[in-house]
Formats: C-alpha cells, sequence, structure tokens
C-alpha cells in the first residue's frame, strides 16, 4: 500500500476533535490496508515499530534528523535549527523544508508502507559501531522520497513523537468494525489484553476472524496487560459487596510481572516495558528459587531501608535507569522486596481462568520465601472488626492499605472491576488524599514565573467514554526547580489545537495532549459549574473541582494517562466526603 494513503488519513485524523469520527477514520484505512500490511499500519498509528515489551524503540537524536534534513533539501542546518526553534516540532519542519527544497531530487519513488516501516525498523535495531551511519542512511532513503505531508510523520516517528493522539481502545474499536461488528469489540480487546500486542490481533483477526482471535493465549515472555482494581470508600462497604474475601496488604511500589523459565528470566513492568535490567536483585532472588517449570508470577517491588527493615519511599526506585554500574549500585543501596500476589502461568497451565484461591494456592507452591522474594500477606475473612484490624496492621507495617480479592474471581487482564477493591488510607484521613491528575493545558506565567507556566490545567481519566474532563486548576507546590522543568517535560505533548480526547469549558493558553501525570493533593472536592469531571452527576450544569490543589513534587511517571484518577473516583471520593460530613454534625 502506498504510505501517501495513509498519511492522508492520519492529517485527517489529526484534524478532528471527536473521537467517533476518528473512529470512522481508523476503519476506512483499515478496510483499505491490505493483509499483508495491516500490522505495520496498526503500530505505526500507535507511533512505534513493535509492541512495548520488545523493547525496540526509535528515538533517534533531533540533532542528527535536522542533518539528514539538511542534506535532504539542500537547507542549511542553522536555518533547520531556527525553523525548529519556532515550531517547536521536528515534523512540521520537515514537511515545510521538503516542500521548499532546493534541488528535488532527479527520480524519486513513491514510498510504500513497508519500505517505511522495513527502514524505520532498521534504524530501531541498529546498534554499535558504524550504526550511527547506517542510520543516517536508511532515514536520508525515506526523506529523499518522501512527500512533505509524509516527511513530516516519518521525522515524528523517528524521533518518538509520533502522538497522533489515537488511543488503543479507538483501534480496538476500529479493528471490531472492520472485521467483525462493534458488538463484538470486547473480544478483541480480550485479544489485546492477554497478547499486548495490537499488531498482533490485528494479524490474526484479519486471516482467522473472531474464532482466531479466541486462540490468542498466554505466553511466557510476552507480557499479559494487568488486571486493575476498584476502590470502595469503607471496609464494611466491601465486605458487604464481597462477603468472605481475601484481604492482602496494599504495597506502595512498583508492579512487576516476572517471567520464568530454568533457564532465562524477564520482567516487565505495569506498563509492559521490559525491566529486567533495572532490577538485578529480583533475578538473583527469583534465581535462587530454582523453578523447575514455566512460571508468570506477578507482584510488588517495594524498597526496603537495609538498616531498618523499613519500607522506603518508592521515588527511591522509581527510575532506575542508566548505567548498569548505577542500577548495580542503587540495587545494593535500596534493594527491593518483592512481594509476589498472583500466579499466572505454571507449565503448560494458563491459570487465568482459574479462580482465585487456586491461583494463590500455585503461588504459594511455586514461590518459596527467600531473601528479597515474599508473598503478600493475605487474611481471608468476612468479618469488618477484623478487616479493621488487619488495616491497621498493613499500615503499622508500611503499607498504603488493603487490597480486597474475590476468592472465585479469574484473573481478567487489563480489566478494572469489583473482583478486586482497594482501600487505602486516605479515606480515613478527611481528605489528605492525593490523586493522579493529567496536564491537558497551561496559563502562561507571569512575573516571577514568566517564560514558564503560572498554572496547570488538570483533568481526571473519565473510562466510560475514554476521554479526559478538567478539575482544577494547579498552580501551587511548585519550586524553581519544578517551574525550569515544566516547559521542556512538557514540550512534546503541546498541541495547536483542543486534543480530541480533553474535555474543558476552559480555554488555556496552551493545549497539551494527555500525557503527563502528577500527583495532587486537594483540600476537598466541591461541585463546580467550570470544571467538566463528573458533568452533570451530582448537580446539573456543573461538575466536580478539586479545591487547593497543591502538586506533591511527584511525576508520576509510571503512570500513564489512563492509569491518572477517574473521573468516577473523584465521584465516590465526594459522596464520601459527604457522608463524613453529615456523620460529624
Ligand atoms: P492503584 O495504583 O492505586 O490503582 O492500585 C493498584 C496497584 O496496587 C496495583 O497495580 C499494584 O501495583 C499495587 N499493589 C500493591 N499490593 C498489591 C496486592 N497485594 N495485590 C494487587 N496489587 C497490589
Amino acid at each position: 500500500m502506498q504510505f501517501a494513503r495513509v498519511v492522508e488519513v492520519y492529517d485527517r485524523i489529526e484534524a478532528t476533535t471527536k473521537r467517533l469520527e476518528m473512529t470512522n477514520l481508523l476503519v476506512g484505512l483499515l478496510r483499505a490496508t491490505p493483509p499483508a500490511d495491516l500490522d505495520e499500519v496498526v503500530y505505526l498509528t500507535q507511533g512505534r515499530i513493535h509492541p512495548d515489551y520488545m523493547g525496540i524503540e526509535l528515538g533517534l537524536a533531533e540533532k542528527m534528523v535536522i542533518r539528514v534534513l539538511a542534506y535532504a533539501t539542500g537547507l542549511e542546518e542553522e536555518r533547520i535549527e531556527t525553523m525548529w526553534r519556532d515550531k517547536g516540532d521536528l515534523g512540521l519542519v520537515a514537511e515545510e523544508a521538503i516542500a521548499s527544497r532546493r534541488q528535488k531530487p532527479l527520480e524519486s519513488t513513491p514510498l510504500t508502507v513497508a519500505k517505511v516501516y522495513d527502514n524505520l525498523d532498521a534504524i530501531a535495531r541498529e546498534s554499535g559501531e558504524g550504526s550511527q551511519d547506517r542510520k543516517i542512511r536508511l532515514l536520508s532513503d525515506l526523506l529523499s522520497n518522501a512527500t512533505p505531508r509524509e516527511a513530516k510523520y516519518i521525522v515524528r516517528m523517528v524521533v518518538g513523537k509520533m502522538r497522533l493522539g489515537v488511543a488503543d481502545m479507538t483501534i480496538i474499536d476500529a479493528l471490531a468494525t472492520t472485521f467483525a461488528t462493534k458488538a463484538d469489540r470486547d473480544r478483541v480487546e480480550r485479544a489485546y489484553n492477554v497478547s499486548s500486542d495490537l499488531g498482533e490481533v490485528a494479524r490474526v483477526i484479519a486471516a482467522k476472524g473472531l474464532k482466531g482471535l479466541d486462540e490468542v493465549r498466554l505466553k511466557l515472555f510476552r507480557p499479559i496487560r494487568a488486571m486493575l482494581a476498584e476502590r470502595l470508600e469503607t471496609l464494611e462497604e466491601i465486605v458487604q459487596r464481597m462477603g468472605k474475601a481475601a484481604l492482602e496488604y496494599k504495597y506502595d511500589g512498583l508492579r512487576v510481572q516476572a517471567h520464568i523459565s530454568p533457564s532465562k528470566i524477564q520482567l516487565f513492568s505495569r506498563h509492559l516495558e521490559d525491566i529486567t535490567g533495572q532490577f538485578p536483585e529480583i533475578l538473583e532472588g527469583l534465581r535462587k528459587l530454582s523453578v523447575d517449570r514455566e512460571t508468570i508470577v506477578e507482584g510488588e517491588a517495594v524498597p526496603v531501608d537495609a538498616n531498618t527493615g523499613e519500607f522506603l519511599p518508592f521515588q527511591e526506585v522509581s527510575r532506575r535507569r542508566g548505567r548498569k554500574t548505577d542500577v548495580e549500585r542503587m540495587a545494593k543501596e535500596f534493594p527491593v522486596t518483592l512481594f509476589t500476589f498472583d500466579c499466572l502461568l505454571r507449565g503448560e497451565e494458563d491459570l487465568t481462568p482459574r479462580p482465585y484461591s487456586e491461583r494463590r494456592k500455585a503461588l504459594e507452591t511455586v514461590i518459596n520465601v527467600s531473601e528479597g522474594i515474599r508473598h503478600s500477606t493475605v487474611r481471608v475473612t468476612d468479618d469488618v472488626k477484623e478487616a479493621e484490624r488487619f488495616f491497621d496492621e498493613a499500615l503499622q507495617a508500611g503499607c498504603e492499605g488493603l487490597m480486597a480479592k474475590a476468592l472465585d474471581s479469574p484473573y481478567e487482564a487489563g480489566a478494572r472491576g469489583y473482583q478486586w477493591i482497594k482501600f487505602k488510607k486516605e479515606y480515613s484521613a478527611a481528605l489528605s488524599d492525593t490523586i493522579d491528575l493529567v496536564v491537558v493545558g497551561a496559563f502562561a506565567g507571569r512575573g516571577k514565573r514568566a517564560g514558564s507556566y503560572g498554572a496547570l490545567l488538570m483533568a481526571a481519566y473519565d473510562e466510560a467514554s475514554d476521554v479526559f474532563r478538567t478539575t482544577c486548576k494547579l498552580g501551587t507546590g511548585f519550586d524553581d526547580e519544578t517551574l525550569r522543568q515544566f516547559p521542556e517535560k512538557l514540550k512534546a505533548a503541546r498541541r495547536e489545537r483542543r486534543p480530541a480526547r480533553v474535555d474543558s469549558k476552559i480555554e488555556p493558553d496552551i493545549w497539551f495532549n494527555p500525557e503527563v501525570v502528577l500527583e495532587v493533593r486537594g483540600a476537598e472536592l466541591t461541585v463546580s459549574p467550570v470544571h467538566t469531571a463528573a458533568w452533570d452527576a451530582i448537580r446539573s450544569g456543573a461538575g466536580l473541582a478539586v479545591r487547593f490543589p497543591r502538586f506533591t513534587g511527584r511525576w508520576r511517571e509510571d503512570k500513564g494517562p489512563e492509569d491518572a484518577t477517574t473521573v468516577k473516583e473523584l465521584l465516590e471520593m465526594y459522596r464520601g466526603q459527604l457522608k463524613r460530613t453529615k456523620g460529624s454534625h
């Protein structure tokens, strides 16, 4: 398929602010795509070339791309750099530069999807000596044959900033509509949740239809999307809802999915990135267990103070990147303990359809407690008093709260439901709750904040419609360093217009695509006529606002925008708050 056909649709997707229209455009694109190109088109639309867990990523240095652009267009490098400074988006610069190029190539061949994909893939895989030159050649080869519009998207891809704004769920909707019916989207989503690979899902559904999708299974060394929890306000409600349930300590750390075979171990994050290299101490602990069959377990990694044995703030490990020696030093200084809480694969058997209680038993058989590897502390009860005591113990131990799990529930990949319910300490301390909100806009700073942002427009995630709705302007809790960082850290998410997935009545000076998540502490929730979160839910013509929000200083780089606090959670908190206020009078 001609690449021109694809980017034409991308331009239209970029221009729309309506999600439904976006889906329809995608359906049109998928229908026009021959089966052989389908997975590649899906990956490109996601802004990547492989599923995340494979760890094959594009991200060429902008300087290098500028050099190639200069070469391909005959423009001076300085000129291109100035354009870049003006526009802030190298894709737009490429578009303009190619359009104005002095020396048109003598002969150029129209780009195909396969050609673009293959070259990008080769660029991402190149490493080692001489790789820079080879990457430059591969990119020049594309740019000298590209139309201005094609160049825009190619450049955005290679610098790792494609960001069309098409959510995975939109692609799932489009795949269902194209190859089955809209009503079948859940089956498509299931296949995605199990495989974490939309390209694979597209390949299978195109070749074998829905039946084929049902055969997509859990596989070792391919992470499954994590099961998620709902939240409730009181332990009483939880017990009422679940009856006898397993209560586990809720550890505040990093979720880790460990894939283990007798000869190899791989670790994945909640976002399905390969984090094997970041936790040598977990690998060592798991190796000592000599697991003899293919096994997948899940747990939470928490840093422990080597001196006191107490938990340390999660930030100590949240960014264990960088050189190997640094990782090893940190693993010694702040070693983590992995508290395992689930077992998903055991030998040949996929345990995800099995009930919680069986999976827990399997977990306890496979994982022997050893240094650095433990089981989550658990108690099975239907007694509220006992649950409250257990909660106090959890807090005492340095945990955030409890996770209640239905004894008979399967492991539902990628789903948030009431099979798992979290209960956190913040609810008991009236409104000292922290929430995680997504940056969707900014207001230019004045006075001391000139040159940076005076305040940010923050949104909660509305799962039901897959959009982000505003809930406060955030202007406090920023130190000088943070203020300095904002424009740079948010640059990539900047948009000219309101992004399609943002719902706002307020018009900020700058829009951002929902990408960056910040932790915010608020004093209370109030009904608000200007914010769109939970619109009409409590009072018609009003939404919910966070009052006196303050940035805690914690960038939730571990959370994607869809992991932010949801509108539903805000509503739940608001209702809890009302109950408490009533109770105190
Ligand atoms: P939250 O991030 O607040 O939505 O809480 C869900 C997260 O709690 C999960 O993704 C895990 O990373 C973490 N967690 C901590 N302890 C447990 C546990 N015992 N069972 C399941 N998840 C846990």
